[in-house]
């Protein structure tokens, strides 16, 4: 009698609890069904109130203090003006986050002088390099025009944006970046680097797969290197801005979920 009540109560608890279904057909290569309810859930990340704000599981790189998280690439410590929440370009070399990434979202602002001076690839250029290697070109190409794949946005070149995003001179911009890195095996290339770039929320690279590593004049090629490596500012010799700098290094694509 007891054994009868139980199992008249449980059973329609555990149908409410069922998250899934165990009765539907298997994804294509994968060993979850549709609307598996045994996949393992998302974690939970709290996003920024604000937009561009880090959200909880991110390394922040930059939060306008100091440059504690830099370092110059012969290790000694960054070298760059802070001030009022930005860093600005200083002679002297470019500078590299200490810690490193592979594959990776990067959210970062940047602004080139309010003061023209210069023109083409002379005009606020910096740079944004992932894995120390590749970059992402910062330029103002606000009324400045120069080689495609050497203007804002572009991957240097090898691939101009779609549209130019640019804001005027001396404007806040952004960059948000979703970077994964090249795989080796066996000393050769297996799988190209791949980027998708978003201009002031504005898309300019679309998963393109990259070449290799950023080269000035040249075709680039890929040379097999470690897993990781740092995020690097450039120094191009203009007083370009930085602030609003942080990371998510992101699962591989294709791992079971
Ligand atoms: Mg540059």
């Amino acid at each position: 009698m007891r054994t009868t009540v139980l199992v008249l109560v449980l059973l329609p608890v555990c149908g409410q609890d069922r998250l899934g279904y165990d009765d539907t057909p298997h994804l294509p290569g994968g060993k979850w069904r549709v609307h598996d309810g045994r996949r393992p859930q998302p974690r939970v990340v709290t996003p920024g109130t604000k937009p561009g704000q880090a959200p909880s599981d991110a390394v922040v790189l930059f939060d306008g203090v100091d440059l504690s998280k830099w370092q110059k690439g012969n290790g000694s410590d960054a070298h760059w003006k802070v001030e009022d929440g930005y860093m600005e370009v200083l002679k002297g070399g470019a500078i590299d986050s200490r810690d490193h990434f592979g594959d990776c979202q990067l959210h970062i602002e940047w602004a080139t002088p309010v003061e023209v001076k210069g023109k083409g690839q002379g005009r606020g250029n910096s740079g944004v390099y992932l894995m120390g290697r590749y970059e992402v070109q910062v330029l103002d190409s606000w009324n400045n025009k120069t080689y495609p794949d050497g203007q804002a946005a572009a991957l240097y070149g090898q691939s101009p944006p779609l549209v130019n995003a640019c804001r005027a001179p001396g404007e806040w911009q952004t960059y948000d970046i979703v970077f994964r890195s090249p795989r080796f095996a066996e000393g050769k290339l297996s799988s190209p680097a791949r980027a998708t770039v978003l201009h002031n929320g504005v898309i300019v690279q679309d998963a393109v797969k990259l070449i290799g590593a950023t080269t000035h004049k040249r075709a680039a090629k890929y040379r097999p290197h470690s897993p990781k490596g740092p995020i690097r500012l450039q120094d191009h010799g203009n007083p370009v801005r930085y602030r609003n700098i942080w990371v998510r290094p992101l699962v591989a694509p294709q791992s079971d979920r």
